[in-house]
């Protein structure tokens, strides 16, 4: 008889995104696939103003780079340096993850004091592609986590688009 394990914590239910939100992740998923064809682990980033322009866009370059650091969201963040935005037009800004952002990530975004994030599939989903290799493995500190502790508001929005967010991950892990 094959019961439910009932010990395992229930996956995050899918968040339905409206029209804006969708067509601004699938980008950041469209980078994921970028950065799969160029050796690096399958993640894209993109954000947005609050107006709707497309301020920075990057993909996951931590094999063409050799630098741990060089995350899709990290990446994209640092394509701001320079901008001039104001702390108003970041805290109006949205970042959007083909991935839910990692411990880093998180850390950056809330240095930014970019105000909201969207992302795709969520840790828990990636850790099945990611597998039990110890060299793989993420810190279990989910964003939502380090987001909570700023003293200035960021909505978290996900997992959306966890179908289409998954599918650069599927056998991408396995080297
Ligand atoms: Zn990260």
């Amino acid at each position: 008889m094959n019961l439910p394990d009932s010990s395992l914590p229930a996956l995050p239910e899918e968040t339905t995104l409206d029209e804006r939100d969708g067509r601004y992740l699938r980008k950041a998923i469209v980078w994921s696939h970028a950065a799969r064809r160029r050796g690096n682990r399958p993640f894209g980033s993109v954000i947005v103003s609050a107006a709707g322009e497309v301020l920075a866009e990057a993909a996951n370059s931590n094999a063409e780079t050799g630098d741990c650091t060089a995350h899709a969201e990290v990446n994209a963040l640092r394509a701001l340096a320079g901008r001039g935005l104001t702390r108003e037009e970041l805290a109006g800004a949205t970042l959007y993850a083909s991935g839910e952002p990692c411990v880093m990530c998180a850390g950056a975004i809330f240095w930014s004091n970019i105000g909201r994030v969207v992302f795709g599939i969520d840790a828990q989903r990636l850790r099945v592609f990611r597998g039990e290799r110890q060299d793989q493995r993420d810190a279990e500190l989910s964003c939502r986590d380090v987001f909570r502790a700023s003293p200035h508001p960021i909505e978290c929005i996900g997992p959306a688009l966890i179908d289409e967010a998954a599918a650069a991950h599927d056998g991408a892990w396995k080297t």
